[in-house]
């Protein structure tokens, strides 16, 4: 029997290349409180937690009631790791049996998925019984199912009684004509049915499960295969869709695709993307949904940590052989999963207090803008239409990175006053500097040369590049270019020569 690393039990252990495992520890982060407290321990959600955790797939669903265009369940390859291929297809008491003799050997074992060879619902009797023995015998071990959805509305009550916390429907679009270039038939009461009908039936109950599931509390995490010229530039409308309805993840997954699997899209020429298409696809959904980038596509049977398949030493006449205590198996994972989540949620809490560290840091060194005060000639006050000479009043503002707030506004003299007042023209320019004198930026429609030169010698900024603009605009738009240009870096002027 096999047994696990007992140096450190709760140091990580991950078959993963690091660099494959896109997903970050912020993924989880984003995720609300009690969705991410139940993913905390699924390898498949977390970068975090698949370095700890473990999952197996059993093979106990041959059937299926659809056919995809990506998919031949006849080929197996065991240096191959792709969803539908197996080595064995097990009965319910053999699942049971090797899920058992795995979780004792890997008490890193946290999740027990059925996800084929075909579809686990249309294999209900071994799929459910399966659900029911183990969560008799294991209770400790999160259940989890993926489906194509066709039957997903007639299961769903099933999966809720069984505590299923997790569900994977494959959505490969909303659209029933892209669906028909992708599903050449399905199985529906008894018959075969073609076509647009048969994609038009599929996404229907694709769409009614996903809402059946969300309304009992049940995590659904949608996976879509990308098919360049077909779905590629529908999925984005796909993440959206299921996004609104409740799905807490979206995985978008390259097609494989490759003419010795004898597959439709194989043989027929259809490529899969490029690295560089499918990230330019998740980045895109992104936007719309927590996007899962780690996801290994692994076999119906895949057995261990994400990234290594540990399936050959759990054959069927392997675990014939083996003795084991189920329930010692049981206290041994539940003793080693608190060790590893206290762990965890130490590092996460030492995370936290670093980065709220770092912001209250960022916020005592670095001035996300200090205030400005400015002068505005408007006659109205919403509009900046005076010609700096011709104003009777100035309204003076406060302008911060988040508010315009208006402070009272000023007399002025007139400085242009007409022929009789000319040689009183410095006397009232000078009034009215001295009472801007806090101000650093004056705004007005229109500006001689004369005062502009005075108000700059002043310290005071004349504008004129904002006539006839809303003035809460303007000052706003004034305020950011200072910002940016670092002029609110320092003091205002007359600050500094006070
Ligand atoms: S196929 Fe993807 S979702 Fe399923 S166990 Fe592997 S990584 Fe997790």
């Amino acid at each position: 029997m096999p047994t696990p690393s007992t140096s450190n039990p709760t140091a990580p252990i991950s078959g993963c290349a690091s660099g494959r495992c896109g997903s970050s520890t912020q993924q989880i982060d984003e995720l609300d409180a009690s969705t991410a407290q139940r993913v905390q321990d699924h390898p498949c959600y977390s970068e975090e937690a698949h370095k700890y955790f473990a999952r197996m797939h059993v093979a106990v669903a041959p059937a299926c009631n659809i056919q995809c265009n990506y998919c031949n369940r006849k080929y197996d390859c065991s240096n191959e790791s792709r969803p539908g291929v197996v080595s064995e297809v097990l009965t319910a008491a053999q699942a049971v049996k090797k899920t058992l003799a795995v979780a004792a050997a890997i008490p890193q074992m946290s999740v027990l998925g059925i996800a084929g060879p075909g579809d686990a619902l249309a294999n209900p009797e071994r799929t459910f019984a399966t659900f029911a023995e183990l969560s008799e015998r294991a209770p400790d071990l999160k259940l989890c199912l993926s489906t194509n959805g066709l039957m997903l509305p007639r299961y769903v009550d099933q999966i809720a009684a069984y505590h299923v916390d997790h569900v994977t429907i494959t959505i490969n679009c909303i659209d029933p004509e892209i669906g028909a270039q992708i599903y050449p038939w399905i199985f529906w009461n008894h018959r075969r049915v073609t076509g647009r009908e048969a994609s038009e039936i599929l996404i229907s109950q694709q769409q009614k499960g996903l809402e059946m599931l969300v309304e009992r509390g049940i995590l659904v995490k949608v996976n879509s295969v990308m098919i360049p010229g077909i779905n590629d530039q529908h999925l984005k409308e796909v993440s959206r869709v299921v996004r609104a309805k409740g799905a807490f993840l979206h995985n978008v997954m390259p097609l494989i695709s490759d003419p010795a699997h004898g597959t439709h899209f194989g043989l027929t020429g259809q490529r899969g993307p490029t690295p560089q298409e499918l990230k330019a696809l998740q980045d895109d959904c992104a936007g719309d949904m927590n996007m899962m980038r780690h996801c290994q596509q692994c076999r119906a049977d895949a057995v261990g940590m994400l990234g290594e398949d540990r399936g050959a030493e759990f054959t069927l006449e392997k675990i014939e052989a083996m003795q084991i205590d189920e329930h010692a198996a049981m206290g041994r994972r539940i003793a080693l999963r608190a060790a590893i989540n206290a762990e965890l949620a130490e590092k996460r809490a030492a995370r936290h207090a670093a980065s709220a560290q770092v912001i209250a840091l960022h916020r005592a060194t670095v001035s996300p803008g200090r205030p400005v005060r400015m002068a505005v000639a408007s006659s109205t006050g919403a509009i900046i239409d005076t010609h700096f000479g011709h104003a009777k009043s100035f309204r003076i503002l406060e302008v911060t990175a988040d508010s315009v707030h208006t402070l009272g506004t000023r007399a002025a003299a007139q400085y242009c006053g007409g022929e009789a007042d000319c040689g009183e023209a410095d006397n009232t320019l000078a009034r009215t500097l001295a009472s801007l004198a806090d101000c650093e930026v004056m705004l007005c429609s229109r500006i001689g040369i004369e005062p502009w030169g005075k108000l700059e010698a002043a310290g005071i900024r004349p504008d004129g590049s904002h006539a006839m603009e809303d003035v809460a605009s303007a000052a706003r738009a004034v305020w950011q270019a200072m910002l940016e240009s670092g002029q609110l870096a320092n003091a205002p002027a007359h600050q500094r020569r006070a």
